[in-house]
C-alpha cells in the first residue's frame, strides 16, 4: 500500500499556513544542537512554546519533546513569504545543509511537497508518477518511499495553485494602489477559446509582481461582451473592481468593443471615469507595423520559407545541405527553423538565418535543381529588410519583458522607431523607401497619439522628466504651436492625476479612518 495512498491531498491550509498544533514523532537532539540547524536560522525562539518565521510572521510550535521537521517543510514547501525564486535558491546554495547526512531525517511530507513543486516547475505529465521506473528509482535514494498516484499528484498541485491564489488575493485586498491587467485569448486544438487575466502591481516594497489570476474558458461566440462578462467576473470574484487601473489588450475590433463595455460598467470606481483604462499592446502595434512592411516582399518571404521547409523536411536533404556547408567551413545544421508567420520577429530571424546560410542554399538550389529559389533581386531585397528591422527587435523585447516594468520606456522606445522609419540613409534603396512609407503610415495609425498614461510613466523615469518629452515633441512637430500644445496636454493630465493622488493622501492624514483614508487612493 502506498505511504499516501488513503491520505487526502496536501489541505490547502497545510499549504498555506502550518498547523499552530502539529503533533510531531519524538526526536530526541539537544537544543544546542537544534539550534545550530540551519532552520534555526529562519526562526525566532520567542520561549512560549512557539517559533516564528522570520520571512511571513507565521508562529509555529515548539512544544516540547516535539520534533521539529514541520519546520524545514514550512520553508522549503508552504510559507508564503518565500518566493519560488528564493525557495530554490536557498535549496542549491544551502543543500548540503538542509540535507546533511548525520542529522536527516526523511520526512514523507516534505519529500511530498518538494515533489509538487518539482512537477509543477518542470511542467510535468501527472503520470510521471506512475513511470514503472520513478518509483524504484526513489527508493534507491530512500527505501521507505512509496509512489503517489496521479490523481493524487494532480490534486497536490491544485492545492498549491489554491493556496497561490489565496496568499495573492491576500496581498491585493491590502494592497495601497492600483492594479493593470494584460489579457489574451488563446485557441485550443479542440477549438476552444481560453481567456487569461493576468494582473500587475508594485507591491509593498516597490517590487513589480504579476500573476496570471484566471485561465477560463470563453463561451462562444468570442464577441466584446463576452469577453467583457468574463473579465468582470473575474474581477469581481478577485474584489478587485474598485482597484483597476488599466488593461492591456491586442489591437481588435473584440478587444475595443469588450473596453467599451467595462468602461461604462466600471466608469464610477475608476480614475477619471475609465478614460485612460485602455492600453493597446506595444508588441502587438510593433508586429502590425513590421507585418505591413514585410507585405511588401511577401514573395521573397514565401520563397525562402518554401526553400528551407524543402530542404528541411527530409534528412537526405539537408545531409547535402550540410557537405556544402562543410565545404564552405559553415556549420552543419541539425535542421532548419520555419518562422511563425504572424510573428514578425520570427519571420526576420528566419530570413537572418537564411541570410547566413546564403551561400550554401544557392549552391544547393543549382546543383539539385529540384526547387527555385529566391531570385538575386529577392536575396537583397531581404537582405535590405533585414538591416532595417533589426534595430526593432531591440523595442519588442522591451515591450515583450514581462520580468520588469516597461512602461517608462514608452516613448523612448517609440521615439527610436520613428527615428528609424525617418531615417535619411535608407532613401536610396526603392524597397526600403516603399516600406519606410507603408511603415509609417500604420505607426501614424496607432503612435501617432502616444498613449497618456505611458507618456506619463516616462516623465517619471528621473533618466528623462519633462525635458525628454519636450525634446521628442518639438523634434517632431516642431517648434511651433502643436508640440507646446501636446506638452500643455501631458502637463494638465500629470496635474489632474497628481492633484487626485495628494487629496488620496491628505485624506488618509486627516484620519478619514486609516484603512477608509488609504482606500480613497483609489477613489474618485
Ligand atoms: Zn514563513
Amino acid at each position: 500500500m502506498s505511504l499516501f495512498g488513503n491520505q487526502p491531498p496536501l489541505s490547502v491550509d497545510a499549504v498555506v499556513e502550518e498547523s499552530e498544533s502539529r503533533s510531531e514523532t519524538i526526536e530526541t537532539r539537544s537544543t544546542q544542537s537544534k539550534k545550530k540547524s540551519v532552520v534555526w536560522g529562519h526562526f525566532v525562539d520567542t520561549g512560549d512554546k512557539k517559533v516564528v518565521c522570520k520571512h511571513c510572521g507565521s508562529a509555529l510550535s515548539k512544544v516540547k519533546g516535539s520534533g521539529t521537521s514541520h519546520l524545514p517543510r514550512h520553508l522549503l514547501t508552504s510559507c508564503k513569504s518565500i518566493g519560488d525564486e528564493e525557495r530554490a535558491n536557498m535549496l542549491t546554495t544551502q543543500g548540503d545543509d538542509w540535507f546533511d547526512p548525520s542529522t536527516f531525517k526523511f520526512d514523507p511530507e516534505l519529500t511530498r511537497g518538494l515533489l509538487t513543486l518539482f512537477f509543477i516547475d518542470a511542467e510535468l505529465p501527472f503520470s510521471v508518477t506512475e513511470s514503472r521506473f520513478f518509483e524504484p528509482a526513489m527508493r534507491s535514494l530512500r527505501p521507505e518511499y512509496r509512489s503517489v498516484g496521479r490523481q493524487t499528484v494532480r490534486e497536490d498541485c491544485v492545492a498549491v495553485f489554491k493556496a497561490g491564489c489565496r496568499v495573492a488575493l491576500a496581498e491585493l485586498q491590502e494592497l495601497d494602489s492600483r492594479v493593470s491587467f494584460t489579457s489574451d485569448i488563446w485557441t485550443s486544438s479542440a477549438n476552444l477559446g481560453y481567456l487569461c487575466l493576468t494582473a500587475h502591481w508594485i507591491d509593498k516594497g516597490f517590487q513589480f509582481q504579476k500573476r496570471i489570476i484566471a485561465f477560463k474558458k470563453i463561451p462562444y461566440p468570442h464577441s466584446g461582451q463576452a469577453v467583457a462578462d468574463l473579465v468582470e467576473k473575474i474581477w469581481t470574484d478577485w474584489k478587485l473592481d474598485d482597484k483597476i487601473f488599466a488593461i492591456t489588450l491586442d489591437n481588435s475590433s473584440v478587444n475595443d468593443l469588450a473596453v467599451k463595455h467595462l468602461e461604462s460598467r466600471l466608469s464610477e470606481k475608476m480614475l477619471f471615469g475609465a478614460s485612460h483604462m485602455h492600453m493597446r499592446c506595444s508588441a502587438h502595434i510593433l508586429n502590425l507595423i513590421a507585418q505591413e512592411g514585410m507585405k511588401l516582399i511577401h514573395t521573397t518571404l514565401e520563397n525562402i520559407r518554401e526553400l528551407l521547409r524543402h530542404i528541411g523536411s527530409s534528412g537526405s536533404r539537408l545531409q547535402v545541405l550540410n557537405s556544402i556547408l562543410d565545404e564552405l567551413n559553415l556549420s552543419p545544421k541539425k535542421g532548419l527553423a520555419l518562422d511563425c508567420p504572424t510573428r514578425w520577429n520570427s519571420t526576420l530571424l528566419m530570413i537572418k538565418e537564411a541570410l547566413v546560410l546564403k551561400g550554401a542554399l544557392k549552391r544547393y538550389v543549382n546543383d539539385q535543381g529540384s526547387i527555385k529559389g529566391p531570385s538575386l533581386e529577392e536575396w537583397n531585397n531581404a537582405e535590405d529588410m533585414a538591416t532595417f528591422l533589426e534595430p526593432f527587435l531591440d523595442a519588442i523585447k522591451i515591450f515583450s519583458s514581462v520580468r520588469k516594468p516597461s512602461s517608462h520606456t514608452y516613448i523612448k522606445e517609440v521615439w527610436t522607431i520613428r527615428r528609424l522609419l525617418l531615417l535619411e540613409n535608407h532613401k536610396d534603396s526603392a524597397i526600403l523607401r516603399e516600406l519606410a512609407v507603408r511603415m509609417q503610415k500604420k505607426f501614424d495609425k496607432y503612435w501617432e497619439n502616444p498613449n497618456l498614461i505611458l507618456t506619463l510613466a516616462t516623465i517619471f523615469d528621473p533618466r528623462y522628466k519633462l525635458i525628454f518629452l519636450v525634446f521628442c515633441f518639438k523634434k517632431a512637430y516642431g517648434e511651433g504651436s502643436e508640440a507646446n500644445a501636446r506638452l500643455d496636454y501631458v502637463r494638465d493630465w500629470l496635474k489632474k492625476y497628481y492633484e487626485e493622488y495628494e487629496k488620496a493622501c491628505m485624506d488618509q492624514d486627516s484620519g478619514v479612518g486609516s484603512s477608509q483614508g488609504e482606500r480613497q487612493i483609489f477613489k474618485k
